[in-house]
Formats: C-alpha cells, structure tokens, sequence
C-alpha cells in the first residue's frame, strides 16, 4: 500500500531464515555471498553471462555475448548450440547415463521412470518420426497431451530438429485449440488419445478432430495411446505413434541450431485479457534457465525435483522441463489433479517417491488449507528439503501454513516472481542465503535490475506503491509476440521508455525486499492512495474462515473508488452478516479504515484462469454492470460465468 499503513501489520516485520543445516550446504550460503555476486552481475553484465553460458555445450563459440538492446535482444550472438543435445546427450559422457531423468505417475497408479540414456532414445525415435512426416527446422508444431512423458519427450524433439513447439493445456477447448493453432501457423498436431483427470476421460483426439475440421491448416495429427479408448483415425491424415516408431532410426542427429532460434511459442496465461503468443529463443532461454534452476532450487545430484505446474504453461516449460533436465537433475510429474482420487495424492506422492524439492502454486495451497490438515496429518514428508511457489502472489498466512505443516519449519521456501514474457525467474530468495519474509519474493536474481517507479518512470522510495518494472535485458527475455510487432512494443516497452514494463504492481520495504501488490489494472485509488489487491487479499485470508479472497474497486463519488470483496470460506464456516461485519472489522485492524470493503459478496469458487490465478477483471465487470464481456477463453470453469449471474 501506498503509505505507512502497511508497514505496521504484523507479519511484515517477520524474517525467518534458512535453516543452517540448509545453508551449510548450498551453492550460496550466505546473503554477503550473495550481494557481492548480485553486483558482480549488474557491473558487468556481459562478463557475467558469458561465464554462466560456459555451462551450457556450445556446437560453435559465440562472438557478443548480447547486442544490448532491451528490444530485440540477441544473445550469445553467432553461437549455435542444441537445447535437447544439452538437456539430455550431454549427461550421458558423465555419470547420468543410467541416472533417472524422469519418474511419472499416472492418475491411475501407473508409474514409469526413463533413464537419461531411455529418455534420449525415445526423444531421438520421436525427432525421426516428425522428421518422417515431414517437420523441419521452424516448422510450428502444436502439442495438446497429458502430463504424460511423451508429452515431455515430443517437446524435447522438437528442440532436437529445430521445430518451434507449441504446447496447447489439454484442459482447454477445441476453440481455444483453434486459436492457437491458426495464430501458431501449426500443420501438425501431436496428441493422445485421451488424458486421466479425476477419473474421467478428457476426449484430446475428438477436440482435435473438431479444431481440424473447422480449417484445413492441419495436414497431420500424430496420435499417442494413453487411454486405450477409441477414436477416430482420418486416413492420410491421423496417424498412431507407436505404429510411426517402428522402423526409425534410434539416433537422430542434434540440428546445430543458431543461438537465436525459436524454441518455443507459449500463449500466457489471459490473466488480464486475451492471451499473448510469447516467442522465446534457444540460447539465452537455456543459459539462464539452467543457471537460475541450477541457484534458486540449489539442485543437488540425488535431488528428486517435481515442479507441480502443466507443461502447458511457462513454469512447466523452464522448470519441469528445460532448466532442471539441462542441469541433469531427476524431476516427478504426475498425470492427475491434486484431489482425486483423494485430498491426500501429493502428500501421498511426496511419501511415496521421497520428492525432496516441492514447486507448486498459491492456489494449490490454499486448496490443502481450505480441504484440512487431517489430510496432510498421517504422511511422512521428511523427504523434502525445498519448497517453491510460483503464479501469484503469495498470502504471507498461506506462505506461513506452506512452511509449517508441509515444510515442518525446515524448508526455506522460493517465492520466486516471474512471467512467461521472462522465459526464467527474475525475482527470489536463495534458498540457503535469503532471511525471507512471509508473502515477499524478496531480491533480484543474478543479472535483473527490477525497480518500482511512478507513471513518469521515477523511481519510487521504500513503502511506495508503483510500477514494476526491469531496467536492462536478460538473456531469457522473450524475443517477441508471435507475429504482433505493434503490441510488442506497445504492452512492454512504451508506457515507460527505456525498461520492461512487467504490468505488475510493487513496492520496496526499507530493507530492499520486493512485495508484488498485483496486478496494475488491479490497483485500487482509495481517497488517493493507490492499495494492491493483493494487500487486502492477504489482510482477509489471514482471518481464519476466509480460504480465498479477490478484491476490485468500482467507482466511488466521494472515495474515488470503494472495495468490493469476493471470498470463498473454509470448511466449516457459512456466510452469514456477522461474518461480514467482523470481516471487514478485521480489515480495518489489519490495514487502516481505508481499506474496508464496502460490500463483502460470498462465493463458492473464485474465477480462476486454468493456470489458476483469480482473474479479478471478471470480477470487476460484474460488480460493475453485473455481466460479463471481456474474454474468458482461459477461464478453469467456465460456468462461473453463469453462476456469477446468479449472485
Ligand atoms: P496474461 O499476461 O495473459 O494476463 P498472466 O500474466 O497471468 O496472463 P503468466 O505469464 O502465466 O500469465 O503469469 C505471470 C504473472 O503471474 C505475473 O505478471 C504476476 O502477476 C504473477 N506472478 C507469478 N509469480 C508470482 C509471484 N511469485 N508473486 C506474485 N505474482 C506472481
Ligand atoms: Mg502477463
């Protein structure tokens, strides 16, 4: 918030540090270590990233480390390099030949685990078969799949043969597949049969049979067996894997790819409108996403990693797969939904695989809080050592049952800042170097010189809420929206000339501690003073019958704008007036008058995008002129929009 108000609230003050059994042992131990290395990289960024790019295999030596521009970056420029050849190839001259490169688990109890040696086998069987069908270098190539391990290995052979990937969430609709695969310029498809979700069957073939019969841009569908139920299978057209497979080559060459190649296309989230087509590129994604998994989840050789997130968003593209594999770590993932078929499965996962790293979301731990600790109770977790958090800002409340009841007060836990535009994390903790504070993702990583400015671009003193905002380029910047020159330039890097707009509202603390208080379009003007939505948001989680909370401000003839706050309640708890009295009571002890919501309105579920961030503009407009208009192609349940109607 926009003045001292905040500072008082209790939590704010809190400063738990890495346990020192922790540190003891982590690439970066203390937080001295950690500032002189932080200026090392901001002195001389060139010098810096040309030594952490040493860690990725290089086919040709680049000649710039970066052109320098913020716009159009390069990186690593005239160097040509292979993403899969160093996310699998590279392990197998060391040690990891047999080591695990990946352990998967089905909805349904099936298990499957892939050596670095089985793993670079079937990436390189799948690259021929794309090959075989006619896919080369820059062709677009759409993946809609579970979170299967083909899903993971069709991404890595498209980075094998120089294709650009597009992976399409499997939850979304055949008209959401559409979209992508018009705007994407995709001729071919890879898919499963189905997926497992909460022991249903999710139809991927017939949503794709439906998205390719509305235009005739798709020339091939490549079919996966994961269900065994039955499809069509268009002749000429569809075609099963495991019947392509037999009879290719076991080995396919790495393509020597330039730095700058494409790797991937990836649609945001739509949090805040439609959703943006983000190009990323070889070279600097790779460099710094390998480095930064590599230091923030301080990777050790016998980890067991899992990154809770779909393949079908950013974190599932830099931290399930790209950075841990180009580490050569052994990273989880899991087919199904955290609640089926009971509240426990990723306790019971956590017990049963001994996950040691843990990187999930703050919507999938204030589920855990809303369903119990009963769940959680009976589970040996002790395997954990490390616990992230990613996708939006985090409750310090939440934060603090995150660190308690599953990290039994011994894992430091990541609460690491980023976007699908910055292709890695920008803002985190260090894990054994970081004091952190419950809801702040504290410092800048390595290189990022992050600032909170006013509209002129000023920067802001401590306490004072403004823009987020990126002064220079980092090598895993995206290199742009999918043919969309114009809102390149107009969302990032035109509202304040000279840095990266983030879209993102922050403050610093006087220690230097970045708060993330939401969303710009979020920021609420109360009598003047500018509050995130996040800061009421944590003010009424923190109380205990509130599971979830989105606040929005509608106009106010006297106050500029009045709050109106959506929540959901804990087992247990009915909405009643009371309730809404003593919550907005507690709002006013927690934050200051100012901040008490005019209306407080109950809600069984908040709407979320499928990536599970609470998508406060819908909100808005229906508070406003009680419907709905704005976009809601990414929306997790799309009857909300009915059943907000209603209340
Ligand atoms: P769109 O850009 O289409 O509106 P989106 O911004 O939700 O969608 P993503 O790139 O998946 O799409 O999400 C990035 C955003 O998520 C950030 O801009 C930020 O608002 C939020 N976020 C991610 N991690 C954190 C975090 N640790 N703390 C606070 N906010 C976070
Ligand atoms: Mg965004």
């Amino acid at each position: 918030m926009g003045d001292q108000q905040c500072q008082e609230r209790s939590y704010l003050s809190l400063k738990i540090y890495p346990p020192h059994s922790f540190s003891q042992k982590a690439l970066i131990d203390t937080q001295q270590k950690y500032k002189a290395l932080y200026k090392e990289s901001i002195d001389n960024p060139e010098l810096f990233w040309g030594k952490v790019a040493q860690e990725i295999d290089w086919f040709k030596p680049w000649e710039k480390t970066s052109n320098g521009e913020l716009i159009h970056p390069q990186w690593f420029c005239g160097g040509s390099l292979n993403v899969s050849y160093n996310c699998l190839d590279r392990h197998l001259k060391g040690n990891r030949k047999s080591k695990r490169a990946l352990v998967w688990e089905g909805e349904n109890g099936e298990s499957l685990t892939y050596s670095y040696e089985e793993l670079t086998k079937e990436v390189c069987i799948t690259a021929n078969v794309l090959k075989k069908h006619g896919v080369g270098k820059s062709d677009t190539v759409v993946i809609y799949m579970p979170l299967i391990p083909q899903a993971i290995i069709t991404m890595l052979a498209c980075a094998r043969i120089g294709a650009i990937h597009n992976v399409v969430f499997a939850g979304f609709s055949s008209k959401s597949l559409l979209e992508r695969i018009l705007d994407s310029g995709a001729r071919l498809i890879v898919t499963a049969d189905g997926g497992f979700r909460r022991g249903k069957i999710i139809p991927l073939k017939t949503r794709v049979d439906e998205a390719a019969s509305l235009s005739n841009q798709i020339k091939k569908v490549l079919v996966f067996k994961r269900t065994g139920s039955a499809v069509q299978m268009i002749e000429g057209r569809d075609y099963w894997m495991e019947k392509e497979r037999a009879g290719v080559e076991e080995f396919c060459d790495p393509a020597v790819l330039d730095s700058e190649q494409p790797l991937f296309i990836l649609y945001t989230s739509g949090t805040t409108g439609k959703p943006k087509g983000i190009v990323h590129s070889s070279g600097g994604y790779l460099v710094q996403t390998a480095f930064s998994t590599k230091m923030i989840f301080d990777l050790k050789e016998e980890d067991l990693y899992w990154c809770t997130a779909d393949i079908g968003w950013i974190t599932g593209h830099s931290y399930v797969v790209y950075g841990p594999l180009a580490n050569g770590a052994s990273i989880f993932i899991y087919e199904g939904a955290p609640d089926f078929p009971s509240f426990d499965r990723f306790w019971q996962l956590i017990e049963k695989y001994k996950i040691t790293i843990f990187y999930t979301s703050p919507t999938a731990i204030r589920a855990f809080i809303k369903w119990g600790l009963q769940w959680i109770a009976n589970h040996d977790l002790s395997s954990l050592r490390l616990l992230g958090s990613v996708g939006e800002p985090i409750n310090p409340e939440v934060w603090m049952w995150f660190y308690r009841h599953v990290g039994k007060e011994k894992c430091p836990i990541v609460d690491t800042w980023w976007q699908t535009e910055t292709g890695s994390i920008l803002i985190s903790p260090l894990p054994g170097a970081t004091p952190m504070k419950p809801g702040s993702a504290t410092f800048p990583f390595f290189g990022i010189s992050p600032e909170v400015v006013d509209e002129q671009g000023n920067p802001l003193p401590p306490g004072r809420n403004g823009f987020l905002v990126i002064k220079g380029p980092w090598p895993s910047m995206f290199r742009g929206i999918y043919k969309d020159e114009n809102n390149y330039k107009k969302i990032y890097f035109s509202r304040i000339p000279g840095v990266y707009f983030t879209g993102d509202g922050a403050y610093k603390d006087e220690e230097g501690y970045f708060w993330i208080t939401g969303r710009i379009d979020d920021v609420i003007n109360v009598s003047g003073h500018r509050i995130g939505s996040a800061e009421v948001e944590n003010a009424l989680v923190s109380h205990p019958a509130v599971a979830e909370a989105a606040v929005v401000g509608i106009p106010d003839p006297y106050k500029g704008e009045a709050l109106i706050a959506f929540i959901t309640l804990k087992e247990g708890y009915l909405a009643s007036t009371e309730l809404v009295q003593v919550l907005k009571d507690h709002v006013v002890k927690e934050i200051g008058s100012l901040a008490r919501p005019q209306e407080i309105r109950f809600l069984d579920t908040l709407p979320k995008t499928r990536s599970g961030k609470i998508v406060r503009r819908l909100l808005k407009e229906v508070s406003l002129q009680g419907r709905i208009t704005g976009d809601t192609t990414t929306l997790e349940d799309s009857q909300f929009i009915d059943k907000i109607g209603k209340i």
